[in-house]
């Protein structure tokens, strides 16, 4: 007989989650390890901002609303900041955003990852079927050859267990004893530092606390404390994320190492000092601000070759797989992989469990590559408003149907309704991929006709663009039949391919410097998904074709909702274009 059903080696983030959903949804009973005595010890843990399907799994699935209202900030979405020409910098008056003006419905938050996890322990501990041991030095996993016991070893003592979760977060205790490392092809770094009490960008400022107060851009932004938001200061390849936490703020750049020498930003100050140059708003801020801790990761991204096996094991976090931090897909990625390991611990059919954990690796494998080519391939948008704006509205409608609404009708690991999903899924790895490629030599070809840095700001609202707002509309779609599921689905996959449609009709508008492009349905029409690349000169070819046309396009959004960017004439053609 087993000492217990599942070990879990780590007590992380993703460890301690899926602990406590054990202890929620099943009768087991669960051991987890840590190597630290009382984790998770005095350093400050980096991976503070929840996006919805995160706050959903930690406030809902997780039980843990109380805690996160009582000690963690509510957030407010993503805001994305761009330098304008100006000389001088004032938050008010020369800086670009995007954003959604909106909360969201479904809470999303801003945690203190140490507060978090000294939270889930406690919850944890008051289950009597939750044991844990700290300060369990050189463990080693011996995997049970035969549908047998795991056994696991470590300094002064041993334990069995049916299955074995591996949490140990960067150290890999299986991926490494497995030899199941694999890498991918983002080469992204990031340096980041606390420092004590609230940087709130609205602040960096010549005006008054009154005069901040009825500034007239707050009829295009709003009221809302935008210091709530995870806010990213943008530049091509690169972000700088600024996230409140209670008496301090997270502060962090992260770059594609084709636009950031990792020296330059190799300590907390240096990088502090180095976006200070960038964003010279902050300059006289962080010379005053303490740094309370700090760290750093010159390379983090990284794949596995396998996170779950029929012969009971399985890999959560950063055990397994790591893609970037932009849009803060690390806690989705935890909620959805835990609830699949849950899932195939709680089989009852064991002669189905081989499918099922092959099934279970190719939905963990999909929901982490889809994420791969916003990172690889189209990382220098950040560098321009209205390119970034295309290219994440057009990701976050995806995610809202393709990642919350599955996680919030609590279908991710219904099979029934998953093999249709992956199915319509899918249809969009290589129509996004043509997106993201267009999207990029888009913004490069921006920057070469000096189209990315504008003299004046300019404050875009996200849902200005429509199947984005409509997907948000899906947050509310809540216990849903499958087959409900699949028609909610089906319209989204609609809307998606339209809203790509959309996204090339408008990059053709402006490359054109012809508005009457966002009607012509013969043009529209001819656009291809998979297959359109960004030449200017084709480009011109393309619409020629069309141009005599006066039938006009039946969208179900508004074509002109960045229209602000449309030149009135033709560009010049320059060399570059050809
Ligand atoms: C720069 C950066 C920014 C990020 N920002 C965000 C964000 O905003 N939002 C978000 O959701 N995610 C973010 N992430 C991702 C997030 O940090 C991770 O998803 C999360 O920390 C992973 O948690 P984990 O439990 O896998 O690992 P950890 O939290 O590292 O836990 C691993 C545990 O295992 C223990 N351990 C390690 N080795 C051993 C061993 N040999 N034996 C026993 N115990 C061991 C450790 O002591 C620790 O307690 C970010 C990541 C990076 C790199």
């Amino acid at each position: 007989m087993a000492d217990y059903d599942v070990i879990i080696t780590g007590a992380g983030l993703a460890g301690l989650t899926l602990a406590r959903q054990l202890m929620l949804y099943t009768e087991r009973k669960v051991l987890v390890l840590d190597k630290l005595e009382n984790p998770p010890g005095k350093s400050q843990k980096v991976g503070e901002s929840l996006v919805q399907l995160g706050g959903y799994y930690f406030s809902k699935t997780l039980d843990l609303e109380e805690h996160l209202l009582t000690h963690h900030f509510t957030k407010y979405n993503l805001r994305f900041h761009f330098p304008t020409a100006a000389k001088e910098q004032d938050y008010w008056d020369h800086v670009s955003s995007a954003s959604i003006r909106t909360q969201s419905n479904i809470a999303t938050f801003q945690v203190d990852r140490n507060l978090l996890e000294v939270e889930l322990m406690r919850v944890n501990r008051e289950n009597p079927r939750f044991t844990f041991i700290g300060g369990a030095k050189n463990i080693q996993v011996q995997l049970a050859e035969d549908g047998g016991l795991h056994r696991v070893n470590w300094s002064g003592g041993s334990a069995t267990a049916e299955w074995v979760v591996d949490a140990s977060g960067r150290p890999g205790i299986l991926k490494r004893s497995l030899s199941l490392a694999k890498p991918n092809n983002i080469r992204h770094g990031s340096t980041w530092a606390w420092v004590d009490g609230l940087v709130n960008p609205e602040l960096l400022s010549r005006y008054s606390h009154k005069e901040r107060l009825v500034h007239r851009k707050r009829q295009k932004l709003g009221n809302y404390p935008f210091f709530l938001a995870t806010n990213h200061f943008c530049g091509e390849g690169r972000w700088f994320w600024v996230i409140p936490l209670h008496g301090m703020t997270s502060l962090g750049l992260v770059y594609d190492h084709a636009v950031v020498n990792p020296e330059e930003v190799s300590n907390g100050r240096k990088m502090l000092d180095w976006v200070a140059k960038e964003w010279p708003m902050f300059a006289e801020d962080f010379r005053k601000r303490k740094i309370v801790d700090e760290g750093r990761f010159v390379d983090f991204s990284f794949d596995a070759q396998q996170t779950i096996s029929a012969k009971k094991w399985a890999i959560s976090g950063e055990a397994g797989r790591f893609s970037d931090p932009l849009y803060s897909p690390g806690s989705d990625l935890i909620a959805i992989y835990n609830t699949l390991i849950v899932d195939a611990i709680e089989s009852k059919d064991v002669a189905r469990l081989e499918a099922k954990c092959e099934f279970f690796e190719q939905i963990m494998r999909v929901m982490y590559e889809s994420y791969v080519p916003s990172y690889s391939i189209s990382y220098n948008c950040l560098g321009d408003a209205e390119t970034l704006t295309l290219k994440y509205t057009f990701e976050l409608a995806i995610y809202f149907g393709f990642f919350v609404l599955p996680f919030t009708n609590q279908l991710f690991a219904n099979p029934q309704f998953m093999k249709t999903y992956l199915r319509k899924f899918a249809l969009f790895g290589p129509i996004n991929k043509n997106l993201q490629m267009f999207l990029r030599d888009y913004f490069s070809w921006k920057k070469a006709q000096g189209l990315t840095v504008p003299a004046e700001p300019v404050h875009i609202d996200f849902y200005d663009m429509v199947p984005l707002r409509m997907s948000e509309k899906l947050f509310y779609e809540i216990g849903l039949t499958v087959p409900e599921a699949e028609d909610v689905l089906d319209m989204h996959v609609e809307r998606i391919k339209e809203f790509a449609r959309h996204i090339l009709a408008h990059v053709y508008a402006v490359v054109l410097g012809d508005k009457r492009v966002l009607l012509n349905a013969p043009f529209i029409a001819s656009l291809k998904l998979r297959d359109t690349s960004f030449d200017p000169a084709r480009m011109r070819e393309d619409y020629a074709r069309h141009a005599d046309s006066d039938q006009i396009y039946a969208w179900n959004l508004n074509p002109f909702a960045l229209e602000e960017f449309i030149p009135q004439t033709m560009p010049e053609v320059t060399t570059h274009d050809r």
